[in-house]
């Protein structure tokens, strides 16, 4: 039973030994050290940090920094460098071997790890070569919610830190550089956070057709 990712039926038995996995490597590999100031997890350190410390108040501080454009951007790329290092960090303890694996486990972690829910759409290209396309949606994702929480408006999609870090984990995980472009957002009123990820040297064809993806 498919707790985490919500996915065609074909691929529930892939998710679903995928969450063994997890849940088998979770139950030795989260150890609290609190008289050394540390958390082990899957081998290495980690720590909490609050959502609501990147969904609102790091944007704030960049924003008065660098201006909207800028903190997108460097909320993009901070995003997309967490989801390359979690993928570094975690694939090798899977030992999958297969992309739709490879790809599958990075939605799966980000259930596992508090940081949102997946629904994978139909339509995606899972090949590790300038055909790879991904189709997906964060629905009620941290970054829509704390800023309809703080009761903000947008006129533009808000989720660059979930955009960035499904790329970077999905360019580890294929080998191709990848780039993800939100086209529907919670914070501005649509019904998901929606996304397309492409090979970064195909951007310009993607964003021409995505009315496309918009009406799907
Ligand atoms: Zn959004």
């Amino acid at each position: 039973m498919v707790k985490t990712v919500e996915a065609p039926p074909e691929m529930h038995g892939l998710i679903d030994s995928i969450e063994q996995k997890y849940e088998e490597l979770l139950k030795t590999e989260l150890i609290f050290k609190p008289e050394e100031s540390r958390i082990s997890l899957l081998g290495s350190e980690a720590m909490f940090i609050g959502l609501k410390a990147i969904a609102i108040d790091l944007k704030d501080e960049l924003d008065q920094v660098l201006g909207e454009a800028g903190r997108n951007l460097l909320i993009y790329r901070l995003g997309q460098s967490f989801g390359r290092s979690e993928a570094e960090r975690i694939l090798p303890k899977l030992g999958l071997t297969e992309l739709p694996a490879r790809i599958a486990a990075g939605p799966i972690w980000a259930a596992y790890s508090g940081f949102v829910r997946v629904r994978l759409l139909p339509g995606s290209v899972l090949e590790p070569n300038e055909n790879f396309f991904l189709f997906y949606e964060h629905p009620n994702n941290f970054e829509a919610v704390q800023w309809k929480k703080e009761g903000r408006s947008a006129t533009e999609p808000v989720c660059f830190f979930n955009a960035g870090y499904s790329s970077g984990w999905c360019s580890v995980a294929s080998g191709v550089e990848l780039e993800a472009e939100e086209i529907l957002c919670e914070a501005k009123g649509d019904n998901a956070c929606r996304f397309i990820m492409f090979p970064r040297n195909r951007r310009m064809e993607y964003m021409e057709r995505i009315d496309e993806f918009i009406n799907k």
